[in-house]
């Protein structure tokens, strides 16, 4: 019989494993704890959805919509799409819900989109976010709150050290419409400059020219005009409320004139979290006001607010990922492993990790623990041996470990002989 090949996984995908998982894991968790503090609904969502919802709501001309999207036809001839973010979804569901009765409706989620981009360090097919949206609020006070939210979210990941947020005003449909104008006009002009795919972008979506990675269109894009001199003296407001709640919250931001989202729906307030920690993928939490969306959707109007973040990016600028101590429990002869094993039980029906080796002798089972990342080992010897009951063997000397012994003692209701003590 001819040998059978391993299917491969799809490019871009990635399975998430040992240290990254539990990067991904902390990253998750500490969003679940904060989103909770700023009073954020959890909600979950479809993966997919018609395909409709994207491209009206993120317009035909963005780079996802016209070349990112998982799109495919089902069995029964309708089109659909793998999410390529959360927005448009949410969108979709606060309305085909009803959800208006809810506003201003403050919503959290995460999971798995999709885009069929160049994969790289950072830059997957199917990646991870984490998203937090509040719907039917048109005051500052509502983007105050959200990029509140997202600062805490990083320093309680402890991640804020040399990540910046970067802040731009995109003004009111009015302005962002004689900014683009004076874009197109500037772009024209050095038309023959710019790379291919910007010179694509002039008459679809200038505003992204901006934005480009390509080192020949930086000059241009650099000396492009801002877009302040077409700002109203509504916008200028919105912007100066947003930009004095920020500075009362102590959130530090910079002023980026030519920042601008990759989405046709935003207005007035757009802002990344930005490292050079993470080459060029250095973008871990973006987004803003997108006032013009719902409508788009053949709803009403219905201002909104938010932002999505990188799981995986976050994970990686991780240092600390909330690792608990843990222990191994060894049995010190065979007679003994039952009792272990009621142990182990009880340990961990206390809130205290552990795990026992389904086999091997003790010295295998304490290399083996040393192996798997615990933090040390708890012996289970005769009543009367001379040492005690129970035995603790540190691998490290953590400062978390400090009192462990004490609570294991309590649980086991005997004081408990700790390799350090001697
Ligand atoms: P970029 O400029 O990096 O392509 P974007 O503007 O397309 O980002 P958004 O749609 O705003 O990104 O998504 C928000 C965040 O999601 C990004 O800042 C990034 O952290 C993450 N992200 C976006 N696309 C990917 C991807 N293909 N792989 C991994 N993370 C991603
Ligand atoms: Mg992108």
């Amino acid at each position: 019989m001819a040998k059978i090949q391993t299917p491969q996984p799809v490019r871009g995908t990635q399975d998430i494993f040992g240290e990254d998982q539990e990067r991904f894991s902390h990253v998750v968790e500490t969003f679940e704890r904060v989103r909770r503090l700023y009073g954020f609904k959890g909600v979950q969502m479809p993966v997919f959805e018609p395909t409709a919802v994207f491209a009206r709501s993120l317009g035909e001309t963005t780079d996802v919509v016209s070349k990112e999207m998982y799109s495919f036809e089902d069995r029964g001839g309708d089109s659909l799409t793998l999410r390529p973010e959360f927005t448009a979804g949410i969108s979709r569901a606060f309305l085909t819900n009803g959800w208006q009765q809810h506003m201003p409706l403050k919503l959290s989620t995460h999971g798995p989109l999709f885009r069929y981009e160049r994969p790289q360090k950072g830059r997957y097919r199917q990646f991870h976010q984490l998203d937090a949206e509040i719907i039917g609020a048109g005051e500052a006070a509502a983007d105050v709150e959200l990029l509140c939210f997202a600062d805490q979210l990083l320093n309680e990941l402890g991640i804020s050290d040399g990540v910046t947020l970067q802040l731009n005003t995109l003004g009111d449909a009015e302005s962002r419409d004689a900014w683009r104008d004076a874009l197109v006009e500037h772009f024209r002009a050095h038309k023959a400059d710019l790379s291919q795919d910007s010179q694509d972008r002039l008459e679809r979506n200038p505003l992204r020219i901006l934005d480009s990675k390509e080192r020949q269109d930086r000059p241009i894009a650099d000396s492009a005009p801002e877009i302040d001199a077409y700002l109203s003296d509504e916008a200028k407001e919105f912007f100066a409320e947003v930009t004095e709640g920020l500075d009362a919250c102590g959130v530090v931001w910079e002023r980026n004139s030519r920042l601008v989202r990759g989405l046709d729906y935003y207005r007035h307030t757009a802002f990344e979290f930005v490292t050079d920690r993470l080459g060029a993928q250095g973008t871990v939490l973006a987004g803003g006001r997108y006032d013009g969306l719902i409508e788009s959707l053949g709803g009403p109007v219905t201002p909104a607010v938010g932002w999505a973040a990188g799981i995986e990016r976050l994970g990686m600028l991780l240092t600390d990922f909330g690792k608990c101590v843990s222990i191994a429990v060894v049995a010190d002869s065979k007679e003994l492993e039952t009792k272990a094993r009621e142990v182990t039980q009880r340990l961990r029906s206390n809130n205290l990790a552990c795990e026992m080796s389904y086999k091997g002798n003790p010295k295998k089972q304490v290399d083996k623990a040393r192996k798997r990342g615990h933090d040390g080992v708890l012996f289970v010897r005769e009543p009367d041996s001379p040492g005690g009951e129970f035995y603790i063997q540190r691998f490290v000397d953590l400062e978390e470990f400090v009192g462990l012994s004490a609570k294991i003692g309590r649980v086991l209701g005997t004081p408990i002989v700790d390799s350090n003590d001697r």
